[in-house]
């Protein structure tokens, strides 16, 4: 991740993300790789998966429904994309 988009997620830093290990492991352009292919992305999943802040980081990035692309919480842009789609279909059931 370039040093302006880091500072982008920083300036819209909630608490949670004290706790976030994207922060402190690795380089944080791992979290946002050029592709996001399954090779791409493993190895930083994998840190996501142990980190103590990847419920509220899902949660966040959930509810921005802003376009944020890169691994968050160890979802892919089109995980969380897909994931929307189907609370969207599901309150549409609801509704
Ligand atoms: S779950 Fe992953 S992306 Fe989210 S704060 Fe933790 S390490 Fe960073």
């Amino acid at each position: 991740m370039s040093s302006r988009r880091w500072k982008e997620k920083q300036v819209r830093e909630p608490s949670w993300m004290e706790q976030a290990l994207c922060a402190r492991v690795g380089d944080p352009d791992d979290w946002h790789p050029t592709l996001e292919t399954p090779q791409a992305v493993e190895q930083v999943r994998q840190i996501c998966r142990t980190c103590p802040a990847r419920i509220p980081c899902l949660e966040d990035v959930l509810t921005r429904r802003t376009p944020l692309t890169g691994v968050w919480a160890g979802t892919t842009t089109r995980d969380r994309e897909h994931l929307l789609a189907l609370v969207d279909a599901a309150q549409n059931t609801a509704a």
